[in-house]
């Protein structure tokens, strides 16, 4: 996992607020600093408005980069996250970033990227897919929701998707839909894995990936802090590769980890 850390807390535009369910909507802010650095998997840490509550800031992964545009794709649940998919456009919020590590591209290792994600966690996948494009990688997206409505597709190429209910794809979990895709998909060459989404699917995942060999990034999520490693709020359980066990700051050390240190 590749590692990009600058801590300049900067003035951000919004420019759009665009609702894509009833729950989450894609906020355009206008920051080219983050833009021109950022790497798929970082996150950039915002303060959502200039009032003492929420007092802390809320971490979101970069959706997409577009020019000096970046993209962040918000689920209100809670506070903050309502507050912010409330902000009118053209308000201004600080934005920390980009922060935390990345999903690792640059082996040559692998042909196909497999994006892996669930309900909000699908919102580092766009970024993603494209980088691993213009890697010359091929992409396929599964992507998991509960139901038709919780799927957050947009833009995605190539991609399948399983609902709990069977409302849209195949019925099942999105581990579950891996499995069934994992033959089909390692006849176009060797894969690796990329997945963000809810601790239990990621665990599932884990586990399908060590039994399977395959090789594995997960972006974690917890609640988090400053996220420049200084409140020690994100700290996380790992196995670390001697297989003892050891905590890391994801904020600094994450938020992306090889499946095999995954350990909840
Ligand atoms: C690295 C990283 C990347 C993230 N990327 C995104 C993203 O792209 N889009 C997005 O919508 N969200 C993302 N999140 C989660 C997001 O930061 C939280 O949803 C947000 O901080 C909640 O703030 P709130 O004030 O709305 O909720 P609060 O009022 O603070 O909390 C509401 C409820 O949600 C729980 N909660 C708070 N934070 C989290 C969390 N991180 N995980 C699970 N439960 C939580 C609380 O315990 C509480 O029960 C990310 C989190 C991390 C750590």
């Amino acid at each position: 996992m590749s590692k990009t850390n600058s801590y300049a807390d900067i003035r951000a535009t919004v420019v759009l607020v665009v609702p894509v369910s009833h729950d989450v909507s894609i906020i355009t802010l206008e920051c080219p600093a983050i833009a021109s650095t950022a790497k798929p998997g970082n996150f950039v840490n915002i303060k959502v408005n200039d009032a003492t509550q929420p007092l802390l800031r809320r971490p979101f992964s970069i959706h997409n980069v577009r020019g000096a545009l970046i993209d962040i794709m918000v689920k209100s649940i809670g506070r903050g996250t309502t507050l912010f998919c409330k902000t009118p456009s053209g308000s201004e919020v600080m934005v920390l970033g980009p922060l935390g590590n990345s999903f690792d591209l640059t082996s040559e290792a692998f042909q196909t990227a497999v994006l892996v994600s669930g309900g909000i966690g699908t919102a580092p996948m766009l970024f993603l897919q494209k980088t691993a494009l213009a890697f010359g990688k091929k992409v396929i997206n599964l992507a998991g929701g509960r139901t038709k409505d919780e799927l957050l597709t947009q833009n995605l190429t190539n991609c399948r998707c399983a609902t709990d209910d069977g409302s849209a794809g195949f019925k099942g979990n999105v581990v579950e839909l891996l499995h069934k895709e994992l033959p089909e998909l390692k006849k176009k060459g060797t894969i690796k894995v990329f997945a963000c989404g809810p601790n239990p699917m990621l665990k599932s995942l884990a586990q399908f990936c060590q039994k399977n060999q395959l090789v594995c990034d997960l972006s974690l999520e917890s609640v988090m802090g400053c996220g420049i490693g200084i409140c020690y709020g994100c700290s996380v359980d790992i196995k670390t590769p001697n297989c003892n066990s050891g905590t890391i700051l994801l904020c600094k050390e994450g938020p992306v980890i090889n499946s095999e240190l995954f350990t909840l």
